[in-house]
């Protein structure tokens, strides 16, 4: 059996070496995204794991079995024209990536929650006033999106107290979570009782057309004043200009995002000179090489036997 990963390095090496234990009886080959050869392998593979590749990597490689992405996110990879479409893509599963991204999500919660921002903003006036901490039932939290990610996501604000709601397209059920399931835009039923009075929203919605521009100006409308907005999904979830604009006004208090429409971040964004804005560079959910190594391997070896796998991407619902 023939592999090919073809990824940034050394994040590609990093995967074959983590992926050889698990796969002693494969000839894996590395590639960097601008298909200079680093290891040899004249055969065409059987499987290819990328991250980003170039259009040529699918034509060098045309009898591929099946594609799995070093990633959660396939919107970029179904933006690939030479992308075949009958071979089954499959995304990472969680793979080690939803505990640091709820971390991250919870520090950015709990830092709302007690208002550190208006306390950066009261030290830089060398102010020594108080800010009011709501109620936990009355500053509901919400989770846009309830997959491998958003779900675990869910379930750590639970488990830390929050009030917390939840919204996925297909209905779902999760303990401790209040869930809501429609398309996710203002106006859809679900969606208006779901952001209803929101404290704080959470994107981890993927990136399709659907949910472009979900969190804009109507939708910022419908949250508390002073909510926040944090995004560890996709930077085309949020309506950059109407959170600028909502931030301004006051209605709300501020943003934590990891994740923008240009990556990276241009550095003339008007995102860049909002205290409100906290900026971190997509940090929030970097690939685990060991556990994405395994998921891969086991997955490869479920194909083999001709049994089905999870995760493999519905090419037209875009994740
Ligand atoms: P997933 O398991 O596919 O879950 C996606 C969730 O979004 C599902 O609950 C789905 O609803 C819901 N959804 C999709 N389209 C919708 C729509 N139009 N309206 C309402 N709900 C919709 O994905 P995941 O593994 O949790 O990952 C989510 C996204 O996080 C990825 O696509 C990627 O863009 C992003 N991500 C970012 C980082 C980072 O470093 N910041 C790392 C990893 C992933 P159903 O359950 O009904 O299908």
């Amino acid at each position: 059996m023939n592999i090919v990963i073809c990824a940034d390095f050394p994040f590609a090496n990093e995967c074959a070496d983590a992926l050889r234990p698990f796969m002693s009886h494969a000839t894996i080959s590395t590639r960097d995204r601008d298909l200079r050869e680093v290891t040899r392998n004249a055969v065409p593979a059987d499987y290819a794991l990328v991250w980003m590749p170039p259009p040529e990597l699918f034509v060098e490689h045309s009898k591929l079995r099946a594609i799995f992405t070093l990633g959660a996110g396939v919107d970029a990879l179904l933006k690939q024209s030479t992308l075949p479409s009958q071979v089954p893509l499959i995304r990472l599963e969680d793979a080690g990536m939803a505990q640091p991204m709820a971390e991250y999500v919870l520090i950015a919660a709990l830092r709302a929650r007690w208002r550190m921002g208006a306390y950066a903003k009261h030290q830089r006036a060398h102010r020594w006033q108080r800010e009011t901490v709501a109620a936990r039932e009355q500053s509901p939290v919400g989770v846009l999106g309830l997959g491998a990610i958003g779900a675990h996501i869910a379930r750590t604000l639970v488990a830390h107290g929050f009030a917390v709601r939840g919204f996925s397209r297909s209905a779902k059920s999760i303990d401790g979570v209040e869930t809501f399931a429609g398309q996710a835009r203002a106006g859809d039923p679900g969606f208006d009782r779901f952001i209803d009075g929101l404290a704080l929203v959470v994107n981890v919605l993927p990136s399709t057309p659907e949910t472009a521009h979900v969190l804009g100006r109507a939708a910022f409308a419908q949250m508390a004043d002073g909510a926040h907005v944090v995004n560890v999904g996709r930077g085309a979830a949020i309506d950059d200009h109407a959170l600028v604009e909502a931030i301004d006004a006051g209605k709300l208090a501020g943003a934590t995002l990891d994740v923008f429409q240009t990556e990276p971040l241009p550095s003339d964004h008007p995102f860049w000179s909002r205290p409100e804005i906290e900026i971190t560079p997509h940090i929030s959910g970097v690939t685990p090489v060991e556990p994405a190594m395994k998921q891969i391997a086991e997955k490869i070896a479920r194909l083999e036997r001709g049994s089905p796998v999870s995760g493999v991407v519905d090419r037209a619902r875009g994740y």
